[in-house]
């Protein structure tokens, strides 16, 4: 079983995996397995530096794009699935949505470019069930604001309000698109609830 957790920066995505993975761990007889992109390997953490890096300041925006599919490609073929192999359930922190929306909507390379290059580093592999964890924009970029010597500073830190505003209209499409795979949960709850609501989506999709 594949459930990747999505949403736009500040939405809490780290915090809420934290509190929910050992909640997770106690209730399932198979392994659970958590991981993050762009990361999650040795080569994708490496290719996640450099696209973070905030020197790289004259970085393409297909570059990003290719970049990330590559970090992802590789942590697909070292962890993902050998992990969903075995049987584990795999958790992974971003995955395809991310690209759409952030170098599909926010960098304004469009869905159906990043689709097709990502169609190639993953040969189609999908999630099972998608928790998007929503914020409205500001909310999200106030709550990093108030948490900015906890956070690792990086590329994006940089981007304007109005890239932050694509990057959550293109979620918002990829929701209202794939209405059986993915599931909103509302993400200006305290971080307790919102634990307890994804907990809730993920029990209900796999105990039957
Ligand atoms: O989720 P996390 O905070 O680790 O992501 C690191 C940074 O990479 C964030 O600023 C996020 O907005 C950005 N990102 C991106 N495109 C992706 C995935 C993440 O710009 N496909
Ligand atoms: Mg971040």
């Amino acid at each position: 079983t594949f459930i990747t957790f999505e949403g736009p920066d500040g939405a809490g995505k780290t915090s809420v995996l934290q509190a929910l993975i050992p909640k997770l761990k106690a209730q399932s007889q198979v392994s659970l397995h958590l991981t993050r992109e762009p990361g999650g390997a040795k080569i994708s953490e490496k290719i996640r530096d450099v696209i973070l890096d905030p020197a790289n300041t004259e970085m393409d925006a297909r570059t990003e794009a290719l970049l990330y599919a590559a970090s992802r490609r590789q942590h697909l073929v070292e962890v993902i699935k050998p992990a969903l192999a075995q049987g584990d359930i795999v958790i992974c922190d971003r995955f395809v949505d991310s690209s759409v929306a952030y170098q599909g909507g926010g960098r304004r390379i469009g869905t159906q470019a990043v689709l097709q290059m990502n169609q190639f580093a993953t040969a189609g592999l999908e999630p099972d069930l998608t928790i998007y964890l929503d914020v409205p924009v500001q909310v999200g970029l106030d709550r990093i604001a108030a948490h900015q010597h906890e956070r690792q500073y990086d590329r994006l830190d940089q981007e304007s309000l109005a890239f932050h505003e694509r990057v959550h209209s293109a979620y918002m499409k990829l929701v209202e698109n794939n209405p059986k795979r993915i599931v909103t949960v509302d993400a200006t709850q305290p971080l307790a609830s919102v634990v307890t609501a994804a907990q809730a989506v993920i029990k209900q999709r796999f105990s039957s």
